[in-house]
């Protein structure tokens, strides 16, 4: 595994592979799946989906700062390089791109990436400039990873449809993939942020996947109306004392339009709720 701080380190390693591992003429697949780090089971599957498709995977580990507010953890942020190097060595993944904030914003740097309306609402609304941020840093890393398919995960599902739509809207050649969430055996969903909880509050953090498995269940038992499907989901979650509920969002898939009256399927069933200074988010598609 190579591990690369430049560009062009980078940009050399990608070469040099693409050179040894080329089939019978045919250039093999470039796999990105970006990260900020402190690697979990929900980066593994990413690196695995990558794995199963690309003949070259890379991962990339920046904790980047324009997708933080002011008053967000972007010191705290948890961090440990020497395990994550270990986890992507372990999954088999070929390059490692870790800059340093410096080479991705060099000096002077004023170009911003916005994604119009869908970065406005929700995690948006709750974070302003989040999806500028992560918009812009994503635009950097496809074109620096000259990747031809690049793997999200459905944990963050309005910043994958974010990213779906820079890609489409400024014809970047990267297909974007989406995989699905993985949650911990009792349910709570894979985050890096999970390290923050207290023992009370990782237990009532449960409430969210527990919310949202009752709201599908509902679903699937022919509940259609908007209102009585969040209430599934608050009913859970302001049964906990500790939690401080953001929001909860059935909406649109495909606009993130917020749904009123009977819902048509498919729909989004996303959350956000604080513990502390903790902020979870969780989600779950109902489909027909
Ligand atoms: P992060 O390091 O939190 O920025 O996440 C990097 C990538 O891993 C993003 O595409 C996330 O959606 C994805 N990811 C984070 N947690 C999970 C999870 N529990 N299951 C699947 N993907 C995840």
């Amino acid at each position: 595994m190579q591990i690369a701080r430049t560009i062009a380190e980078y940009r050399a390693h990608r070469a040099a592979l693409l050179a040894a591992r080329a089939v019978e003429g045919r250039p093999g697949l470039v796999g990105v799946v970006p990260t900020m780090g402190y690697l979990h089971e929900g980066h593994r599957s990413l690196m695995r989906c990558a794995r199963a498709d690309c003949a070259i995977v890379a991962t990339t580990i920046f904790v980047n700062p324009t997708q933080f507010g002011p008053n967000e953890d972007f010191t705290r942020y948890p961090r440990d390089e020497a395990r994550d190097f270990a986890i992507c060595e372990a999954e088999g993944v070929d390059i490692v791109f870790a800059p340093r904030v410096e080479e991705m914003y060099p000096a002077g740097a004023e170009t911003t990436v916005s994604v119009g309306r869908l970065s406005t609402v929700l995690e948006g609304a709750a974070r302003p400039g989040h999806f500028d941020g992560v918009a812009t840093v994503v635009t950097k890393l496809f074109s620096i990873a000259q990747a031809d398919r690049g793997y999200f995960g459905q944990k963050d599902a309005q910043q994958l449809m974010v990213i779906r739509r820079l890609a489409e809207d400024l014809r970047i050649p990267t297909e974007v993939v989406g995989c699905p969430i993985i949650r911990e055996p009792d349910g709570l969903a894979l985050s890096s942020r999970n390290v923050y909880l207290s023992p009370e509050e990782r237990e009532q953090a449960l409430s969210l996947s527990r919310g949202l498995r009752a709201a599908e269940a509902a679903w699937q038992d022919g509940v259609r109306d908007a209102d009585s499907l969040r209430r599934r989901v608050l009913d859970e979650i302001e049964a906990q004392p500790l939690a401080n509920v953001d929001y909860v969002s059935l909406a649109n898939q495909g606009t993130l339009d917020e749904l009123r009256g009977a819902v048509g399927a498919p729909a989004l069933l996303s959350l956000a709720v604080r513990f502390g200074a903790t902020r979870l988010i969780d989600n779950i598609l109902l489909t027909p």
